[in-house]
């Protein structure tokens, strides 16, 4: 199993959440890796928000924003705790890089009279 890597950025103003425009508690940049059309393993990486309004009900995202409610800021990063929270988050941030799979998936469902 190989290890994935997940990087905090860091920036002199907090991040902007994208989908509800307000301030993001934090931005990191996640692994992915999936399929690509021909079946080739495409890896990346992308940046996702963590967002105390639209995170909130995530599973795996709530305690993590309690730790910044807590904590206050990542200037003690390298705790355990924040550590061990952080990869669990990041691990089950929905990056959805199947989106286009997802699309054709709804529209012949819709075709078929499923949606
Ligand atoms: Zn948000």
């Amino acid at each position: 199993m190989t290890k994935r890597r997940i990087d905090i950025i860091t920036a002199q103003e907090p991040p902007t959440c994208p989908r509800c425009l307000a301030e993001g508690l934090l931005l990191a940049r996640v692994p992915y890796g999936w399929a690509n059309a021909s079946g080739d393993p495409v890896d990346g990486q992308t940046g996702v928000v963590l967002c105390a309004a639209c995170d909130a009900q995530a599973p795996h995202a709530a305690p993590l924003i309690t730790w910044f409610h807590v904590n206050g800021n990542v200037e003690n990063e390298t705790s355990e705790e924040f550590v061990r929270l952080l990869v669990a988050w990041a691990e089950n941030a929905s990056v959805p890089p199947l989106d286009e799979g997802r699309l054709d998936e709804e529209i012949s469902l819709w075709r078929s009279g499923s949606l």
